[in-house]
């Protein structure tokens, strides 16, 4: 059991539901929606996360890499995963636990054929990603010729997808850029379908793409950060709620006079007699340097403390000269209230990255389910 004066991370599994319904709110019906859980579900949970989706019936997930996928098949989540970065030493294991690759490149295709043909697959489901534009994985439209002739000389293996990602769904000064993407898109779908004869699903959309382009929703969408309760802009942000609260407590107060310093590299100097707590959280957590010297803040008692000097590994000293705090008082570093996006915006971060990098070590505590 936890005691009660620790870090933690809570996650609010009705906000989950809530912005699950909310992002379903913005399809048509039958649009299927994927649920992303990489990186830990961005750094709450992902077997938590995946099985309180497959209650709201998600029909989809994603993962980056595959030993994601097998950690959720070992704790017995039964969804088709999609391995969005499948690597070719891992195909014995993606076939063997039940995990669908994205195929992105004539390689990783070959490779894949091979495996599945040595292990007398027929059909296997696998998704063909292609690159509009973000320059990242993918194939290029001008190899689909090729895809499809492999894909003839084989049994072993089935396109069940085809998806492309975009690059700036967020930004209204790219949307130009992205709207090309999605002509690119689905200009390749078409060839494929002509070349192969069949039609795969199409996805495209992640968070921002299901709330800016409703035109490219497709077959269905992938929705990350939304599921975690950040839209990529103000008006969003409102109506989602964020799942994670990250919480800590006062350790110790320090009174320090004019001059003193706190902390490594005696970065903060006292500018008179100030008020100092410290709290057990640091960049081994995830508190990032970046957000010390003043940049970062949390919240105790409802007001801001700014962080003083350089984040420790394990600790972090924040100002509380004008907050009426003691020890043992609650600190929340981000939550619905002070969101991982103020904070992550106060070090030019973004949400994604404060919320993938909150340490494996914080314990996750769960509510509401
Ligand atoms: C991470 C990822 C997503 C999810 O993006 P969000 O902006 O978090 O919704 C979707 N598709 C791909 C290919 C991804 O890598």
């Amino acid at each position: 059991m936890l005691k009660a004066h620790e870090t933690q991370l809570e996650i609010d599994l009705s906000a989950l539901t809530h912005n699950y319904n909310y992002i379903k709110s913005k399809l048509k019906t039958g649009t299927k929606v994927l649920g992303v859980i990489k990186a830990f579900a961005y750094g709450s949970d992902s077997v938590e996360i995946a099985k309180h989706l497959e209650k709201l019936d998600v029909d989809y997930f994603a993962v980056a890499y595959t030993q994601e996928g097998v950690a959720l098949r070992d704790a017995g989540v039964k969804r088709p995963i999609l391995v969005l970065h499948s690597q070719s030493v891992n195909f014995k294991t993606i076939i063997e636990r039940c995990l669908e690759p994205s195929i992105y490149s004539d390689y990783v295709l070959k490779e894949f054929i091979k495996t599945a043909e040595s292990l007398s697959q027929n059909n296997y489901p696998v998704h063909l990603k292609f690159n509009t534009g973000l320059n990242r994985l993918g194939f290029s439209e001008d190899e689909i010729g090729d895809v499809v002739s492999k894909l003839e000389n084989t049994s072993a293996i089935e396109v069940k997808s085809m998806f492309s990602h975009l690059a700036a769904s967020e930004d209204p000064n790219e949307e130009e850029f992205t709207k090309l993407q999605i002509s690119r898109f689905k200009t390749i779908a078409q060839k494929f379908e002509t070349q192969a004869g069949y039609k795969p699903w199409l996805h495209l959309c992640n968070t921002s793409g299901i709330i800016n382009y409703p035109e490219a929703h497709l077959d269905m969408v992938r929705c990350g950060i939304g599921l975690y309760g950040y839209g990529n802009s103000v008006e969003e942000d409102q109506k989602l709620k964020p799942i994670a609260t990250l919480k800590s407590i006062v350790s110790q107060i320090h009174q320090i006079k004019k001059g003193e310093s706190v902390g490594y590299n005696r970065a903060y100097k006292a500018k008179g007699d100030e008020k100092t707590a410290t709290i057990p959280l640091g960049h081994a957590d995830g508190l990032n340097r970046i957000y010390g010297k003043g940049k970062g803040y949390v919240t105790i008692n409802g007001k801001k403390a700014f962080i003083l000097g350089n984040v420790c590994m394990d600790m972090v000293m924040v100002d509380i000269t004008d907050i009426n705090c003691k020890e043992g008082d609650e600190v929340i570093i981000f939550g619905p209230k002070h969101s991982a996006n103020d904070l992550a915006e106060s070090a030019n971060s973004i949400s994604y990255e404060i919320l993938t990098s909150i340490s494996q070590r914080i314990p996750r505590i769960f509510k509401n389910e």
